[in-house]
C-alpha cells in the first residue's frame, strides 16, 4: 500500500555509496576502535549508517566497561542504531566494522536484516563472515547481507596489532 504513495524516483534521489563513503564511514568506525583501546578494550569499532547516509550509531568495544561478554563494538551499535530507529529491523542499513565481525556479531547482522556489511580487516582467528564461518550469507538463512571486506584493511589492522603488541610488553614488563 505505501509504495502507491511514494513519489517515483525517490530511491534514485538517495545517492549511492561509493568506496570514499565506505572509507569516510569506516574511519568513522576507527575513532571509536582508538577511543576504546584507550579504556583498555579491544580496538575495535563499528558504526550503523542509514540508506541516506545518516549516522545511526557509532561505538567501540565495551566488554571490560561493561562487565558484559556481549557488548561488542557492533552490538553496541546495532542495539543504539534500533533505539534510534525504533525498530529492531534494520533494513536498509549498512554497518562497518574495523575487523571481521565474530560469530556473535556476524548472527546479529542477520538478525537485524542488515542491508550490507563493510569491514576492514579480516580476523583469521574468529572471523565469522568469511575467515572461519560464513555466518552472513549461508544460503540456509532467509537472509544475507552484501560483504564489502578490506575496506582501510592496514589501518584497521595496524591497530589491532599495536594494541596486542602494547599489551604483551606491558606483561613482559610486569
Ligand atoms: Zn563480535
Amino acid at each position: 500500500m505505501s509504495k502507491t504513495f511514494q513519489p517515483q524516483g525517490q530511491q534514485q534521489s538517495v545517492p549511492p555509496t561509493t568506496p570514499s563513503d565506505d572509507e569516510h564511514w569506516m574511519r568513522v568506525a576507527l575513532v571509536a576502535a582508538r577511543a576504546a583501546s584507550e579504556l583498555g578494550e579491544v580496538p575495535v569499532g563499528a558504526c550503523v549508517v542509514s540508506s541516506d547516509g545518516t549516522l545511526l550509531a557509532v561505538a567501540g568495544n565495551r566488554t571490560r566497561i561493561n562487565c558484559d561478554p556481549t557488548a561488542h563494538a557492533e552490538i553496541v551499535a546495532l542495539r543504539e542504531a534500533a533505539r534510534q530507529v525504533g525498530n529492531y529491523r534494520l533494513t536498509e542499513t549498512i554497518v562497518y566494522s574495523t575487523i571481521e565481525p565474530c560469530a556473535m556479531c556476524a548472527g546479529a547482522l542477520v538478525q537485524a536484516r542488515v542491508k550490507r556489511l563493510a569491514y576492514g580487516a579480516p580476523d583469521e582467528r574468529a572471523g565469522a563472515v568469511a575467515s572461519v564461518f560464513r555466518v552472513c550469507d549461508a544460503s540456509s538463512l532467509n537472509h544475507c547481507l552484501e560483504l564489502t571486506p578490506g575496506v582501510l584493511e592496514e589501518e584497521c589492522r595496524n591497530m589491532m596489532q599495536a594494541f596486542f603488541r602494547a599489551r604483551r610488553k606491558a606483561r613482559i614488563k610486569e
